[in-house]
């Protein structure tokens, strides 16, 4: 029979390579609550509705990449593509505002979109991403731009770039729009066909579009930064004013608009030259209008995703894991016979309850394979278990890195492991 095989885009993560991931979660967990965020974990399908309204029709997530089928009850789901709208219908849906002040969420969770495959771009892939909820204030940008910063910088990754834009707000942006679209006209055939029909529904994706001849027309498009409103404009000015004390370095790029709609004010990205094309780590922005469009009452917001494979590559490219290792046993207790085995159990129990990982032999080998088995795992310690050993109750401890030996009670092995674990 044929083997059945995983879903293109998909990815098993082995036991070989799970303590990486699990590297990684641990430290963006623990700076994340060192940030006073706190988790918060949704379903993987919601009803497809939500992202219609929250991502927006017209965005290439939602009107190309989405999993989306009827249950079968006739009801239109979808596996989560972002977890944006997801957080903040959970969020209206608990009344989490009535608690007042802000609301700081993290979340490390799958995400599914039906991509062209290729390196750091999956049809399922991680995301960690940050939620603040409720501060108009530029400090709030500020503090998730810092967080994302600082998160990376602490996994060792430097030079890597911080893009930031402003795409203004719902007063500003349409203006802009218009200008846009009236410089854009009389180039309207020259346009990449994807580009052409974006140009009535949403003619700011243009401005990353990857087409040479769309890239060409665009470098002399007037940007939106010049045409901010007051309020957006003295926004965008504070953000950056915080970043430069924070010691944070940054680029504006006024071409930098971002896949999702919800987006108003700040839009920032940080990118790696070590991803290829698909070059962005992760990115984020405000998004003072998505509570409203999801039902709730007005409530500024700012948040990030960064996505883990790509971080993990990056990681894995500038050789930033090497020191990273999977746990290794304290100790391989090695045994001639079956009677040796059930002499030892007690001892490993009680070990195993000190927290102490302790591994015994499972195939019945000889006791060369087993020292073989114990070299391999990578064992600090080796007992070998006999008749002699048995009967006194002792067991020569064999240190497997310096080859020195000892000889202990079971209680002294006991008491000895308890104190020199790594
Ligand atoms: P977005 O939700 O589109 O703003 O994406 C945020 C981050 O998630 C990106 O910068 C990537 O690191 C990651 N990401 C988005 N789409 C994919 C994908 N198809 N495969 C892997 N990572 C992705």
């Amino acid at each position: 029979m044929e083997p059945i095989r995983s879903i293109k885009g998909t990815q098993d993560l082995l036991p070989q390579s799970s303590y990486r991931w699990q590297f990684a979660e641990n430290k963006i967990k623990a700076i994340s609550e060192t940030y006073g965020y706190r988790e918060i974990r949704t379903p993987v399908f919601e009803s497809t509705q939500l992202f219609k309204r929250g991502i927006g029709e017209l965005t290439d997530v939602v009107s190309k990449e989405m999993y989306t089928f009827d249950d079968r009850g006739g009801t239109s789901l979808t596996l989560r593509p972002e977890m944006t709208a997801s957080v903040m219908r959970a969020w209206i849906q608990n009344n989490l505002g009535q608690e007042g002040g802000v609301q700081k969420m993290y979340y490390i969770g799958s995400m599914f979109r039906a991509e062209n495959v290729q390196k750091g771009r999956l049809r399922q892939f991680h995301q960690w991403g940050i939620e603040l909820v409720g501060s108009p204030a530029p400090v709030a940008d500020a503090e998730v731009i810092m967080l994302m910063i600082r998160t990376l910088e602490s996994f060792g990754l430097k030079s890597l770039k911080l893009k930031i834009n402003s795409v203004g707000d719902e007063n500003c942006r349409p203006v802009y729009k218009e200008i846009l679209k009236d410089y854009l006209r009389p180039h309207f055939d020259q346009l990449c066909k994807t580009c052409q029909g974006r140009f009535e529904t949403n003619p700011m994706r243009i401005l990353d579009c990857k087409n040479e001849t769309c890239k060409t027309l665009i470098h002399q498009a007037p940007v939106i930064t010049d045409h901010l409103n007051d309020e957006c404009k003295t926004h965008f000015e504070s953000v950056k004013n915080l970043l430069t004390a924070a010691g944070i370095g940054f680029e504006i790029d006024p071409f930098l608009v971002r896949g999702l709609d919800y987006y108003t004010k700040t839009a920032f990205e940080v990118v790696s030259d070590d991803l290829g094309s698909q070059n962005a780590v992760g990115g984020g922005g405000r998004y003072d209008l998505l509570v409203e469009q999801l039902g709730g009452k007005p409530t500024p917001s700012v948040g990030f995703a960064i996505g883990i494979e790509r971080l993990l590559i990056i990681l894995e490219e500038r050789k930033l894991l090497e020191d990273v290792k999977p746990k290794a046993p304290v100790l391989f207790v090695a045994a001639f016979a079956q009677p040796h085995i059930e002499a030892m159990i007690p001892i490993v129990q009680q070990l195993r309850g000190l927290g102490i990982q302790t591994e015994i032999e499972l195939l019945g080998r000889s006791i060369k394979a087993q020292m073989r088995e114990a070299d391999r795992l990578g064992a600090q310690f080796v007992v070998v278990v006999g008749d002699n050993e048995m009967a006194q109750k002792s067991v020569s401890l064999k240190n497997m890195k310096t080859g020195d030996q000892q000889q202990l009670s079971f209680d002294q092995l006991v008491e000895f492991l308890s104190g020199s674990h790594e």
